[in-house]
């Protein structure tokens, strides 16, 4: 029998974990033995993915949740065992509110999928003048865009539902997930079924419809799942899960374990041995390689090998973000709380960019006479509150929620978790420059890059992406095995 064939994963967060437990599940199908590692630099698994218990409160320091929508994140779960773990947001309370005016207004419902397919309740919220709203149904006669080249989300949705809508409503909405700026962001990367929509229906109202039409006349998925839906013990239990996965199938995960460097061998007939060199001056050879880490780590490793990739992927900036969590006693918040939180538009030029009412969103993450409260603050061109301390950030964010809902009582609990570099920006030809990336790598036989700095940040994304990259190494391993 041959060797088995060797993988080196970079990076143990979500992606590089999702892609060795996809790259096991896929060796096996295509009858190809393996040995996989996976090194990640920190003391813990899971990246981004932080579940921190503390007594009966559960927070999360990054994500708290993920998009039911796309598959891959509850198949990844029901693989590992964990569906009947998985919680939906309290649907009791199924209410958000956008800042405006220095006063929350209640979101219009139909927002769910963050673009209204109607005006009602875009109406009723107060929060558009006549005009805006008048502004907003142009969107069915706006003519279509041009189909090549990039926009950005701020150039389209003006373009689209007017500068009233996008500023108050649909800037918080959507830039809000990336902490990005909309005026860099590509419209492309980030939210592609609006650019189908206009391009197929020359209106987001009308495609939106049209999809509204097709999916009550579609027989019922079954699906009983939120849009957003998290696990009860927190997210950690994924990392958890798949770690305990993965070592039970032999895959040897090193914590603490950076890789410094990469150097590469190449041998005759296009075959390439891949040498990592590690923070304790150690080297690891392996004939594939997946990069998982961010894209500003994998462009310093790969910057040798080719400036050209080194150079593109440099150009992914990373937004910097923190999240505070306090916990409440329960009474001194009552009334003051409503809801699933709210969103703060730029323009409103707060320091808060949103709130979450965990506990209420979803309720056994406290205990019944506590509120937990998730503030987010930072992303590009608001990073300078990051400077402050712990004690003085936490302070703004109570300023701040005093100020926005009243809140003054004093928490029994803060947590403040500051993410550097966490959130890449999809900005301006992001896709572009990912082709360019694929083309400057494409004569590295079994290397491949995954993670949330290339093709959808979202846990799901990342998940499928990491299927993908696992796909790609184990189709070169087996053509290489058998030449
Ligand atoms: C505050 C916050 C809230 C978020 N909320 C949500 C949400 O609610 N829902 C959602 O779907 N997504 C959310 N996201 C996005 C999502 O969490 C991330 O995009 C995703 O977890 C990134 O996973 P990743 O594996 O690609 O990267 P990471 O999690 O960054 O993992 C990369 C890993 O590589 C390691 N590494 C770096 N350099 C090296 C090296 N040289 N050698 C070895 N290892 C190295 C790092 O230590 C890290 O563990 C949120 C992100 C943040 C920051």
């Amino acid at each position: 029998m041959s060797p088995p064939r060797t993988v080196v994963i970079v990076g143990g967060g979500i992606s590089g974990l999702a892609t060795a437990f996809a790259l096991q599940e896929q060796a096996a199908a295509a009858g190809l033995p393996i040995r996989c590692t996976v090194l990640e630099s920190g003391q813990s698994w899971g990246g981004k993915i932080v579940t921190h218990r503390i007594g009966e409160l559960i927070t999360e320091a990054g994500p708290d949740s993920f998009l039911s929508q796309k598959p891959a994140g509850l198949e990844l779960c029901a693989k590992l065992g964990l569906t009947d773990q998985l919680i939906n947001t309290n649907e009791t309370g199924k209410k958000a509110f956008v800042l405006y005016g220095g006063r929350l207004h209640e979101l219009p419902e139909g927002l769910v999928s963050f673009v209204p397919n109607q005006l009602g309740p875009f109406l009723r919220s107060g929060l558009l003048s006549w005009t805006g709203l008048a502004r907003m149904g142009l969107d069915v006669v706006v003519p279509r865009g041009p189909s090549e080249g990039d926009e950005s989300l701020a150039s389209f949705f003006r373009r689209r539902f007017g500068a009233q809508a996008f500023d108050r409503v649909l800037e918080p909405l959507m830039a809000g997930i990336y902490a990005g700026d909309a005026e860099q962001m590509s419209l492309k990367a980030t939210f592609p079924r609006f650019f189908e929509l206009e391009q197929q229906y020359g209106s987001i109202i009308r495609g939106m419809m049209a999809a509204k039409k097709k999916a009550s006349s579609a027989p019922a998925s079954g699906s009983t799942c939120t849009m957003f839906v998290s696990l009860k013990n927190g997210l950690g239990d994924l990392v958890t899960a798949l770690t305990t996965r993965l070592t039970r199938q032999g895959v040897e995960l090193r914590l603490g374990c950076q890789v410094d460097a990469l150097r590469v061998r190449s041998h005759q007939l296009g075959r390439w041995m891949y040498d990592l060199i590690l923070n304790d001056g150690s080297a690891l050879s392996t004939e594939s390689l997946v990069l998982a880490p961010p894209a500003y780590v994998a462009a310093e490793l790969l910057r040798p090998l080719t400036p050209i990739a080194g150079g593109l992927l440099e150009m992914i900036p990373y937004a910097s973000t923190a999240t505070i969590a306090m916990a409440y006693p329960a009474d001194a918040v009552a009334g003051a709380v409503e809801g699933f939180g709210f969103i703060v538009p730029r323009i409103e030029g707060r320091d808060l960019i949103a709130a979450t009412w965990t506990s209420l969103k979803w309720p056994h993450r406290a205990p019944a006479d506590q509120v937990l409260v998730r503030c987010y603050v930072g992303g590009v061109g608001r990073e300078v509150i990051l400077r402050l301390d712990d004690d003085q950030l936490a302070a703004r964010v109570r300023a701040e929620l005093s100020a926005l809902c009243g809140i003054k009582a004093e928490p029994g609990y803060v947590e403040v978790n500051r993410w550097w570099k966490a959130m890449p920006q999809y900005t301006l030809g992001h896709l572009d420059r990912l082709t360019q990336l694929d083309a400057a790598l494409s004569r590295y036989g079994g290397l491949v890059l995954t993670g949330a700095g290339y093709r959808g940040v979202g846990i799901p994304d990342c998940i499928r992406d990491g299927a993908v990259a696992a796909g790609r190494v184990v189709h070169y391993l087996s053509v290489k095995a058998a030449s």
